[in-house]
């Protein structure tokens, strides 16, 4: 799950980082006011999205103007202004795609006068099994065009579990982002900072990007990304206020509600497997025969018809599936279960593309046989590969 800018700010404000005041805006009648919560003499008006890029973004509705997601005012009016011509308005960024996303809350920042922008992460690293922290005195820009164009200019530190944050670590972070005096004490500090909070909210994902030094010398965490591990939320009960459900995929979210795993992708072809392995592999199969899948879904293995149901209503919502593959291996879930959860969907919902079912496993027959005899148009499939070239099939005609 991931958390917008302010909500990731205030989490770490509780652990000690350097961040700015700020206020958040849910409505444009209440800006004023809340802006003038503030020191000034700079406000700074953040569109709040679940994605980055929002300064370089645009918005598609000309009442917002010009300018991108992120704007800079000098007094709480303009501040209110700003605020109110965002809100409501879908902001475009090279992190949305070209369809944008609602803003439905602005954060009103306290301006900083920036002396130069770094770049600090925090990421789990799979290759070394560590915390790892990626610092770069490029800040503020693309990290990716950096690591493309000056790799030498990326540092990647990693943290070794049993010891947690040491000075040997943190200095190295400290020289990487070429920070000295006040700047690289807080540095250090911040670090410790950054790595407690990581650890201890189960996060996936911490990316500063802008860390800045100020004219005064101080460092100021301007921007912050946060995402939490899924497989660790169940620890984490008070983060689930946190949730925006605008910023989720609507399927995702019903499917999460159900309990399945679902990943909705680019692709023509609808697919509801049971196992995670299987799903992986049905999706393979699907691009070896030269199409593409709409999602990932792992039914799971011991799913009831409703669940089965549900699984199938979902993939049939998404307007982008041009056929369905049915792959199940009937292990602990037996295959009647199956093909009665996928006749009482189609009763439910109609079924207007091909649909491939592949069963295999405890009741087969069983299964096969209510499939057969429904007046169902299903095209049925001895195995994997035959299931996979005749939905291919079925699908490009
Ligand atoms: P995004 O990464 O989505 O574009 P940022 O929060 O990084 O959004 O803001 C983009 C740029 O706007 C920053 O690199 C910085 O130059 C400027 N900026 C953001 N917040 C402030 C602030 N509080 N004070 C001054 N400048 C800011
Ligand atoms: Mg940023």
């Amino acid at each position: 799950m991931n958390i917008h800018e302010y909500q990731a700010k205030q989490l770490l404000k509780r652990y000690g980082a350097p961040v700015a005041d700020g206020v958040v805006v849910m409505n444009a009648g209440e800006a004023e006011e809340k802006a003038k919560q503030l020191p000034g003499p700079l406000y700074v008006v953040k569109a709040q999205i679940h994605a980055g890029g929002r300064g370089k973004g645009h918005f598609k509705e000309a009442e917002a103007g010009e300018k991108g997601g992120v704007r800079l005012t000098k007094t709480p009016e303009e501040a209110a202004a700003e605020a109110r011509k965002m809100l409501g308005n879908t902001l475009v960024t090279k992190q949305t795609g070209e369809d944008g996303k609602t803003v439905g809350r602005i954060y009103i920042e306290d301006g900083a006068d920036i002396d130069r922008e770094l770049y600090l992460s925090v990421i789990v690293d799979r290759s070394s099994g560590r915390v790892a922290f990626i610092a770069s005195t490029e800040g503020g820009m693309d990290i990716e065009e950096v690591a493309e164009s000056t790799p030498d200019k990326i540092a990647t530190v990693t943290v070794d579990p049993s010891e947690g944050m040491t000075d040997a670590v943190a200095d190295k972070l400290v020289a990487a982002l070429k920070l000295d005096g006040k700047a690289a004490e807080q540095g250090r500090e911040l670090m410790g900072t950054l790595y407690k909070a990581f650890t201890e909210s189960d996060m996936a994902m911490l990316e500063v990007n802008p860390l800045i030094v100020m004219e005064n010398g101080g460092l100021r965490v301007l921007d912050a990304k946060v995402g939490f591990d899924p497989n660790a939320e169940f620890r984490h009960a008070e983060f689930e206020e946190l949730r925006d459900e605008t910023e989720e995929d609507p399927l995702e979210l019903r499917a999460g509600k159900s309990d399945l795993s679902y990943v909705k992708l680019d692709g023509n072809i609808g697919c509801m497997v049971n196992g995670a392995g299987l799903a992986m592999a049905t999706m393979d199969i699907i691009k070896h025969y030269g199409a593409e899948p709409a999602n990932f879904l792992d039914v799971g293995g011991g799913a009831t018809k409703e669940k089965v149901t549900e699984a199938f209503k979902i993939i049939t919502s998404d307007a982008g599936v041009q056929g369905i593959l049915v792959n199940i291996f009937g292990g602990i879930m037996q295959c009647d279960v199956i093909a009665e959860g996928v006749l009482a969907a189609v009763e439910e919902t109609g079924l207007n593309v091909p649909l491939v079912v592949r069963l295999e496993g405890t009741n087969v027959d069983k299964g096969k046989a209510i499939i057969d005899g429904s007046d169902l148009n299903v095209i049925a499939a001895n195995d994997l590969d035959d299931a996979a070239q005749k939905i291919v099939k079925a699908v490009q005609g």
